[in-house]
């Protein structure tokens, strides 16, 4: 069944060429035991090697059930090895961290067989060797005699047709070594055995056949086939691979017992994991304290362009620059100081083509970027309150252009604002009482909001413009929404005099009350006071265009940091080009409060998130070092594992697995770490603060992040895993 024609094998180092096998020529017999004798460096390991698919004659053929191997890829030797061999070797060579059992069932598992058929036949052969009690230890708890008959059993649990044995007696002491003898020989009963011995006595005492070798040349063989003996059967070949279990099984074996080790290498491969968890979480936290303060900032002050420019900045620098001036000074001359108010003021040409710019950015990028706008336009127009019995002037607006606004009511007794268009009037202010106006242009009745201030007080004059009668009124007097729900003045447009009159005024009545949100601190309004939609401004300029001036103010409000550099962009690309007094000019108001610009935050976050990404690669590189020793420390296993047939893949399908293990460790342990330091940074922080939960980690960074550190762990390892995978059986097999 077995039959080696002419094969010869040269190992050659440097210039020395050894030949191991010479023109070998031998044939084996269905079931014998054959022993194999002859000096060390003879060349028997060699000869087994080649028998057993692990090694490959460099000439000559190895003819199996009559089949040439010839043309055998690693494949087929990956299955001729695992269906068809069983090899025993000198030194037991069971894989250390797996059980009897699960060492037995290694060549089974690599053929695929299922678990129940496995753990039956591993059971099987276990009890032929006389070791069923011993099922569920470990390899080291065995003695060598032990170990060698689970060696045994090992080769004989894929019933193969030949066991290859070398030296199995050489470890043992003369009584378990003919205890091992003794079953080896009742083995042979049923297959072939070959078997190297350096024993003479032992070898003709047990085996039927007893061949010679010395130098690669076969010297004597004492009962060889005569005649050719007709070839029967073919050589069928059944398919080895490790299923993702056994690799698993193996891998958390393994990782057992070098926990200790495991343990260092997965938080030191969680460092990294615990910096970019911890900046994120961070991160994350700040980025919806910043969301908050840009929007409340924002909402607060707005990018405004009005008919006159103060360039609040340049007077802010001014006084800066004035520090540095020496106050008091002893000396005894002046010098000329430029008139700062002209400087830093300009006027504002606000003409079509800029309102038509200003309309074609609100209608298109600023749908996304501005929380709201409004366009205010100077109308000639007064607000009359009926004080005893007498229509009073408690609002006066011009047409004509009488300042920036901002600077208070002047003669005015109450403000008359505009409400700005889109979410940041919705978002802002909560309706206390009342409704929603709505107006009747037709029979000349418009309804407005009163705005309250948060503490739910008003001045006394806007109370006494409301018509209230101060005389009666205290200071902790309570007066109830629903005297102000209702309450009425009238809307005079144009200039309004005594001769006026005042049937052609609108009716102007406070239908809701209004008051900034708890969780907001913007206050759109400086001051509190009469609140009216934009369509009452729309229809006034239709309805009355003579009467309407130039804009007042154009105020737009950006929803974020980001955006709002977006929105500046815009006003400035309109000045390009443009001669200073055609330019347009617009306060950011925002940016005399705070100097945050939308960028920064992701920058800082971008350059922590870099350093703790170096780490990162530092642990990468630590796991494929542990992986390399790893793969160094298992050089022996590995030839078993090749011996039992699993092919190259399987190898590296072996540390990859661990790898994958330890990477997922690292991710869980970086994130737990992450999320128990995350408790005193979010108390630290609250106390510096007020703010609690900063430090917030999302679900699907958690993932992100420890699918990240599976992937650098298998990336990391995947060059030792190859080295582990691409290491000669043989070789491997040798190394003590
Ligand atoms: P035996 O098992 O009879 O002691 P081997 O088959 O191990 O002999 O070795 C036969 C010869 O081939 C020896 O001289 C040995 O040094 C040489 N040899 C075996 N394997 C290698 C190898 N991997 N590299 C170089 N020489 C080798
Ligand atoms: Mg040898």
């Amino acid at each position: 069944m077995l039959k080696l024609k002419n094969i010869s094998k040269t190992y050659t180092i440097g210039e020395f060429s050894q030949n191991a096998l010479d023109k070998v020529n031998l044939e084996f017999r269905q079931s014998e035991f054959v022993s194999v004798l002859g000096p060390s460096g003879g060349g028997k390991t060699t000869l087994l090697n080649v028998i057993g698919g692990l090694d490959h004659a460099d000439s000559g053929d190895l003819i199996i059930n009559g089949e040439s191997t010839k043309s055998f890829k690693d494949k087929q030797w990956d299955m001729y090895r695992n269906n068809s061999i069983g090899f025993v070797f000198q030194s037991h060579n069971l894989i250390s961290h797996l059980s009897v059992l699960q060492n037995v069932e290694m060549g089974l598992s690599l053929s695929g067989t299922n678990a129940q058929e496995k753990r039956k036949r591993a059971i099987e052969v276990l009890d032929k060797v006389g070791l069923k009690d011993h099922i569920h230890k470990n390899p080291n708890q065995l003695s060598g005699g032990q170990s060698q008959r689970v060696a045994i059993a090992r080769a004989l649990a894929n019933n193969p047709d030949v066991i290859l044995a070398d030296e199995p007696t050489g470890s043992l002491d003369t009584e378990t070594g003919t205890q091992v003898l003794d079953l080896i020989k009742e083995i042979a009963k049923e297959k072939l055995v070959i078997m190297v011995t350096h024993d003479s006595e032992m070898a003709y005492k047990y085996a039927n056949r007893v061949i010679n070798i010395r130098d690669g040349k076969i010297t004597d063989d004492s009962n060889p086939i005569k005649d050719d003996i007709e070839e029967s059967g073919t050589l069928n070949l059944k398919k080895t691979a490790m299923s993702f279990t056994t690799a698993f099984i193996s891998s958390v074996n393994n990782i057992k017992t070098k926990l200790g080790r495991t343990i260092l290498t997965a938080f030191a491969g969680s460092i990294g994991i615990i910096g970019i968890a911890l900046i994120l979480s961070l991160s994350n936290g700040m980025q919806g304290e910043i969301d908050n303060f840009e929007r409340e900032t924002l909402s607060s002050y707005p990018i405004t362009i009005e008919p006159i420019f103060i360039d609040f900045l340049g007077f802010m620098e001014y006084s800066a620059e004035q520090d540095d001036l020496e106050s008091h000074p002893s000396y005894d001359y002046i010098t000329p100081e430029s008139n700062i108010f002209d400087e830093n003021t300009k006027i504002n040409n606000i003409n079509q083509d800029y309102t038509e710019y200003i309309d074609r950015y609100i209608a298109n990028e600023g749908q996304e970027t501005l929380a709201g706008y409004s366009y205010n336009y100077r109308i000639n127009m007064s607000l009359l309150s009926e004080i005893d019995s007498e229509y009073v002037e408690i609002y006066t607006e011009s047409s004509i252009v009488s300042g920036p606004s901002g600077f208070g009511p002047g003669d005015n007794m109450i403000p008359f604002y505009l409400q700005p268009d889109g979410l940041v009037f919705d978002d802002n202010y909560d309706l206390l009482a009342g409704e929603a106006p709505v107006n009747d242009f037709e029979n000349k009745q418009i309804e407005v909001y009163l705005a309250i201030s948060a503490f739910n007080q008003m001045p006394r004059e806007y109370l006494e413009a409301l018509g209230f009668d101060l005389d009666n009124i205290e200071e902790n007097t309570q007066i109830n929404f629903s005297e102000f729900v209702g309450k009425q003045v009238k809307l005079f447009v144009g200039d309004y005099d005594t001769d006026s009159d005042i049937n052609e005024a609108y009716t102007v009545t406070v239908s809701g009350i209004i008051r900034t949100k708890e969780n907001s601190n913007i206050s759109l309004f400086m001051r509190n006071g009469l609140v009216y939609p934009p369509e009452v401004e729309e229809y006034l300029m239709t309805t009355y265009p003579q009467e309407i001036g130039g804009i007042q103010s154009i105020s737009l409000y950006p929803n974020d940091f980001s955006n709002k550099d977006k929105v500046l962009t815009y006003l400035d690309n309109y000045n390009i080009g443009k001669t200073e007094t055609n330019a347009i000019f617009y306060n950011d108001q925002a940016a005399l409060f705070t100097s945050i610009s939308g960028g920064i935050i992701d920058a800082i976050s971008i350059v922590l998130i870099a350093f703790a990404s170096i780490s990162l690669v530092v642990s990468s590189i630590m796991i494929s070092i542990i992986t390399y020793v790893s793969v160094i420390e298992r050089t022996k296993e590995i030839g078993v594992l090749r011996a039992l047939g699993a092919r190259k893949k399987d190898i590296s399908r072996v540390f990859n697995t661990e790898n994958i293990i330890i990477g997922f460790s690292a991710g869980l342990v970086g994130i737990i770490i992450t999320l128990l330091l995350m408790i005193p940074i979010n108390i630290i922080l609250e106390n510096m603060s007020d703010i609690s939960n900063i430090a917030k980690l999302r679900p699907l960074h958690i993932i992100s992040l420890i699918i990240i550190s599976i992937f650098l762990a298998f990336v990391a390892g995947l060059i030792p895993a190859r080295m582990a995978a691409k290491k000669d059986p043989v070789i491997a097999l040798r190394t003590e």
